[in-house]
């Protein structure tokens, strides 16, 4: 398939890259080895991971590659090929900090997070290139920094549990770029399963795999390529909503602890007490924690016309309830379920901008590109990237 080619093209350019910053990878009787780490994108479930809820992701055929070699120095030598710049570097042999450029802090943050767990690494000379698209919303992010992980492990002969390789690489982000990230995106990219999406238990990380059959069903992700202007806040307001919420509960029982504990009833009867919009962000989460169970209940099921329906379900309540879609998002969903052959829609991600996730029957693939790529722009002058993915496994050591 042109993946496949796509990918060798892509696997040459890179061990091109890294002869030009680091001399030919034949002259050098050390290995060159090659590491990747896919995207993902949540088919149902969110706002749910820091409310201890299910979420539903799968790892996606856009990936992170690194090429990378061992030093004995301590030194690593990092360069992207989306970046410009001189090589960025930091020695395992030190302590690491954080700063300039900015897009290494990922890398940075989890080579120090494995020094400081005791893991004894060694230096690297790496290059990395993604198709990922950044700040797209299909966590390039978690990539980079699972692709990091592993290349560091890998080149040090060591093995990490993936789960484990994830929470370091979540600390990473934590830590090194400042955002309070959930565990949703580091797990499936580390543990994800090919040809499986994975129902992932926030609270304590236990997971379901669940068979996404390519043959009946296609998942289809339109970048909407808007993102709006936050004053930043937005995220920690919805939490701090959240949390408002599991106060008032935890009052008159202590065994509340977060909205996962929360029933729909009791909800329900708190609608006259509770502040407005408190009650409508709770009423998202509470919900969609219940949708997203339901959700991979149907996927085992085959019964993707119901699935559907409740991932547009979760596109209205994240709209209307928990306010974080946009016009260009609710745009695309309306124009894919106007596609024969479209189960169903939604926003895939934290929300005010980012992505569409569609799933539809293969037949439908061709006419929904066509059909959004003439609308799409139409209605907003921006053409979206469309993204037709099967369900990939986890990061992996490829050479
Ligand atoms: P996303 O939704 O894609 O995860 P984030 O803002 O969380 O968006 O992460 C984007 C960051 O990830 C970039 O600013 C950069 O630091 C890092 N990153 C993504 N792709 C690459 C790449 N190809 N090379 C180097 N760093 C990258
Ligand atoms: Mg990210």
């Amino acid at each position: 398939s042109s993946s496949v080619t796509d990918n060798a093209a892509r696997q040459a350019a890179l061990l091109g890259a890294f002869g030009r910053h680091f001399g030919s990878p034949t002259a050098n009787s050390r290995r060159v080895r090659i590491i990747r780490a896919p995207g993902r994108v949540n088919l149902i479930g969110e706002h749910t991971d820091y409310n201890d809820g299910f979420v539903f992701p799968m790892a996606i055929e856009p990936q992170a590659l690194i090429a990378c070699r061992s030093r004995d120095d301590g030194l690593v030598r990092l360069a992207s090929t989306a970046f410009e710049g001189p090589l960025v570097e930091f020695s395992v042999q030190r302590r690491i900090e954080s700063g300039e450029p900015g897009w290494a802090n990922y890398s940075r943050g989890v080579a120090q997070q494995l020094v400081s767990a005791g893991i004894p690494l060694c230096g690297m000379d790496a290059v990395i290139d993604s198709s990922v698209p950044v700040g797209g919303g299909l966590s390039s992010s978690a990539a980079i920094e699972v692709a990091t992980g592993l290349a560091l492990l890998t080149l040090a002969g060591l093995d990490m549990d993936p789960q484990r390789l994830a929470l370091v690489c979540q600390q990473a982000e934590h830590f090194f770029a400042g955002v309070p990230c959930g565990i949703m995106d580091q797990t499936i990219v580390a543990a994800g399963r090919a040809g499986h999406a994975m129902l992932l238990d926030c609270r304590d990380l236990s997971k379901q795999y669940i068979p996404v059959d390519g043959r009946e069903l296609q998942v289809v992700i339109i970048n909407s390529m808007v993102r709006h202007a936050l004053t930043g806040g937005e995220y920690a307001e919805r939490r701090e909503q959240c949390n408002a919420g599991v106060r008032h509960f935890n009052q008159g029982n202590p065994g509340v602890t977060t909205l996962r504990d929360v029933s729909l009833e009791t909800l329900r009867a708190a609608e006259d007490v509770l502040p407005a919009v408190v009650y409508r962000r709770c009423r998202h989460v509470v919900t969609e924690i219940a949708r997203t169970t339901r959700a991979a209940a149907l996927l085992l099921q085959n019964d993707y016309d119901e699935l559907g329906r409740l991932m547009l379900q979760s596109h209205e309540s994240l709209r209307g309830d928990f306010e974080v879609s946009t016009p260009e998002l609710d745009l695309l969903v309306a124009e894919a379920m106007t596609v024969r052959g479209v189960y169903g829609a939604r926003m895939t991600g934290a929300g005010f901008g980012g992505c569409v996730i569609a799933v539809v029957q293969p037949r439908a693939v061709e006419p929904l590109r066509h059909h959004i790529l003439k609308v799409y722009p139409e209605k907003t002058g921006v053409t979206p990237d469309i993204y037709v993915t099967t369900a990939t496994a986890g990061a992996s050591v490829l050479e």
